[in-house]
């Protein structure tokens, strides 16, 4: 926190008015999620749709970032255009850090300016600036010339959107500092609606540590853990890309829309293949000594004779499945070239990859056809889908505006349900494990993987024979131990560093005493806060459709049992109480 007292800014975009919003009390919560839940629910409109210019968005750091290593995260929470409900997002790079020396503990945005702007908000306040030139750029000419405009070089955070965001597409994303991204949930299309280009935040704040000694012996601690142990080391090796050849060996990768889970090109498409074809550096987020972040560089001809461009893409595992396994592509070029695309719109790289990989099938099964489209999809061929992606953002037709709201209500009007990989209205992650990954990501607050680590869950089931009762169990214990980090904004890659007496001792180092039952009782308190929020904002777990293709291809191995499925979600309902 930014001292005794939390600072929480606010900005009305319609007044162009700025103040300080009271956040007495909320000291409470450390910040990040458990700060923004509390300060969106005393304004959010339940009743007014996600692109409403009332609507809320809040940013938020955590009380551990820019102290400790791998604290770089900074929390979104909105109401989400996709599925209707509950926002939040996450996002590394610089963000947590200019919060911290801007001197801000969140930031609150409502309202709709009356035309394109941005925001630069620094020492010297908040400035409201024209975006006019801005509007329309991709996502990488803004970021270069925020860049160019804007100082603070080294301690900001430049947050902007593409043309998906400016055209209202629901799974549109922020690209935070080039490299990170609030993807999930449709972030992009909310800003874009407030007629918000970009937030450029920076500062020159310093901080004292209250206990020098304990902050630098526990600092040390971490820091050995993260370099000197095999803890982090996968993260900073071939990065989470590994993953894509390891969970095909498992069974568990999904691959051409989950007609498989294992893809016979995952040795081409994988982690090692990337690395060894085309990496270029990993970079990391401020303040973590990682580095999980992995620059590849994609050489192309784009002319005869001797016409080349090379263009730097970060890649990791779930945009290898999503545009990659599951759109069957076996070769990094063609994920690099998706890549590129979905960064330039500003689209969310899962969504996107998931819708594409379901119209595919539709136009295999006749559902659509080629000029409805304009254009013939094919696993394993680019130019359809950048020709689709390109129609998400410019919505040519009804049919394209139907679709850039996202595979949900895609499936609710065109059919083709039984193959759509949704879960609570949100597009499936990168992994086909078995019940635990399916309930968590249709239960999980932001139906993320990242909510409660299902796919993690269903292996160690499998390994120790746990039943659904010790499922279910483990899914709820670990969603609110989540709670708390995302309180404190710290990465989850570093999860196993900053154990529950790793946590109370970073805080303490920085004058703030809890005790190990406080801080369990309040990961619980912000897993109700956010169930009361999303029930609020139309959120049942009865509502719930499970598409009869996550049963027919074995995950793991082995088909996932519909009734345990069921089971599951009884004893979630009955435990939770959503
Ligand atoms: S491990 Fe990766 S994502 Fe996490 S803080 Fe470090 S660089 Fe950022």
């Amino acid at each position: 926190m930014n001292g005794p007292k939390l600072r929480v800014l606010q900005i009305d975009l319609t007044e162009r008015r700025v103040g300080v919003l009271p956040a007495d009390g909320l000291e409470h919560y450390l910040g990040g999620i458990g700060l923004a839940a509390k300060l969106f629910a005393g304004l959010v409109d339940v009743q007014a749709a996600p692109l409403d210019a009332h609507q809320p968005v809040v940013l938020a750091g955590g009380a551990l970032a820019a102290f400790f290593p791998m604290c770089t995260k900074g929390v979104a929470v909105f109401r989400s255009p996709l599925t209707g409900g509950w926002g939040e997002s996450y996002a590394g790079m610089r963000l947590a850090l200019a919060l911290r020396l801007a001197g801000w503990d969140a930031i609150v945005i409502t309202g709709r300016a009356d035309r394109p702007v941005y925001l630069s908000i620094g020492p010297h306040g908040v400035r409201f600036k024209s975006a006019a030139a801005l509007w329309g750029l991709d996502c990488e000419e803004a970021g270069r010339l925020l860049r160019q405009l804007e100082p603070g070089r080294g301690f900001r955070s430049c947050l902007r959107i593409g043309p998906a965001g400016e055209k209202g597409v629901a799974f549109a994303s922020v690209n935070v500092d080039t490299y990170r991204h609030f993807g999930r949930l449709g972030l992009g299309a909310v800003l874009g609606a407030k007629n918000l280009k970009a937030i450029v935040i920076y500062g020159d704040r310093d901080y004292p540590v209250p206990q020098p000694k304990q902050y630098r012996e526990i600092y040390d601690q971490i820091y050995r853990q993260a370099v000197r142990t095999d803890v982090m080391e996968k993260y900073h090796a071939l990065g989470t890309s590994v993953n894509v050849s390891v969970l095909s060996e498992l069974g568990a990768l999904p691959t051409r829309n989950l007609q498989q889970s294992t893809f016979e090109a995952a040795e081409r498409i994988s982690g090692r293949a990337f690395a060894e074809g085309s990496l270029v550096r990993k970079v990391a987020c401020a303040g973590c000594p990682v580095g999980c972040i992995h620059i590849g560089l994609r050489r192309r001809q784009f002319a005869p004779g001797y016409e080349y461009e090379s263009v730097a893409l970060s890649y990791d595992h779930e945009l290898i499945y999503a545009l990659g396994s599951l759109l069957g592509m076996s070769s990094p070029e063609k994920v690099y070239d998706l890549i590129e695309a979905v960064e330039l719109y500003g689209l969310d790289a899962i969504s996107a990859g998931v819708l594409l990989a379901w119209l595919t099938e539709a136009q295999q099964n006749g559902l659509l056809r080629e000029e409805d489209l304009g254009c013939w999809l094919e696993f394993d061929r680019v130019e359809g889908y950048l020709k689709v992606l390109e129609n998400l953002v410019e919505q040519p037709s009804e049919l394209y505006a139907l679709l850039a709201q996202g595979l949900a209500r895609a499936v609710e009007r065109l059919g083709g349900k039984e193959y759509a990989l949704c879960l609570g209205g949100h597009e499936m992650a990168g992994y086909h494990t078995g019940p635990a990954n399916l309930l968590g990501l249709a239960v999980g607050a932001r139906h993320s993987h990242l909510d409660n680590a299902g796919y993690a869950i269903d292996q160690k089931a499998s390994k120790n024979g746990w039943d659904s009762a010790r499922m279910v169990h483990e899914i709820m214990a670990e969603e609110k131990w989540r709670n708390v980090l995302n309180c404190l904004c710290i990465c989850l890659f570093a999860r196993e560093v900053y154990t529950p007496a790793v946590v109370q001792k970073a805080l303490a180092a920085v004058g703030i005493e809890r005790t190990g039952e406080e801080l369990m009782a309040l990961g619980e308190e912000i897993f109700q806060l956010k169930n009361r929020l999303r029930s609020q904002l139309g959120y049942s777990s009865e509502r719930l459709y499970f598409a009869p293709r996550y049963f027919a291809t074995p995950a793991l191995g082995r088909q996932i049992d519909p009734a345990q499925l069921q089971e599951m979600l009884e004893l979630y309902r009955q435990q939770a109480g959503v």
